[in-house]
C-alpha cells in the first residue's frame, strides 16, 4: 500500500476525498507510524478546524478500507501506519515513530520452542516496541 493506491481504494469505494482526508493520508507517505493525537497535532497546523474526533473517525475509516493498520502499543495507545498487506512483523520506535520491518517471521521459521500441546497455529501477532538505534544514540 502506498498513498497512490490508497486514493484508488477511496475512489473505488466512493469515499469523498476532502482536502482534510488528503492531508491525513499524505502524512503516512513517510511510512512511519503515528498515534491519533500526533496526527491531529500535525493536521491542526494547516486545518485548525480538524478536531481530534474527526481525525480519529477518518483513521478508523482508513483502517476499514485496508489503507491503514492499527497496532496497540504497550502504553495502550493505538498507532496507525500504512497497511503493507504482507505478513510482516514490525519494530516501532516509541520515541520517533520509525517503523522497521523484521526480515522474517519467527513463527514461520519455527524459532519458538512450542510445547507439544500446541497444534496448528492459525493466527499470531508479534509486535516489537522500544527505541530505535538512532534515538538511543541521541541522533534524533
Ligand atoms: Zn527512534
Ligand atoms: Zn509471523
Amino acid at each position: 500500500m502506498n498513498v497512490r493506491e490508497a486514493y484508488k481504494i477511496l475512489r473505488d469505494k466512493g469515499i469523498k476525498i476532502t482536502p482534510q482526508r488528503q492531508a491525513l493520508l499524505e502524512l503516512f507517505a513517510d511510512e512511519k507510524s503515528y498515534t491519533a493525537r500526533e496526527i491531529a497535532e500535525k493536521l491542526r497546523r494547516h486545518y485548525p478546524g480538524f478536531s481530534f474526533d474527526t481525525v480519529y473517525r477518518n483513521l478508523k475509516l482508513y483502517c476499514r478500507c485496508g489503507i491503514l493498520t492499527e497496532t496497540m502499543a504497550p502504553d495502550g495507545i493505538a498507532r496507525f501506519s500504512l497497511n503493507t498487506g504482507q505478513h510482516r512483523h514490525y519494530f516501532t520506535c516509541l520515541a520517533c515513530g520509525e517503523k522497521v520491518a523484521l526480515e522474517s517471521c519467527p513463527i514461520e521459521e519455527n524459532k519458538f520452542n512450542l510445547p507439544g500441546k500446541v497444534g496448528t497455529i492459525t493466527y499470531h501477532r508479534i509486535e516489537l516496541f522500544g527505541k530505535c538505534a538512532a534515538c538511543e544514540e541521541g541522533k534524533k
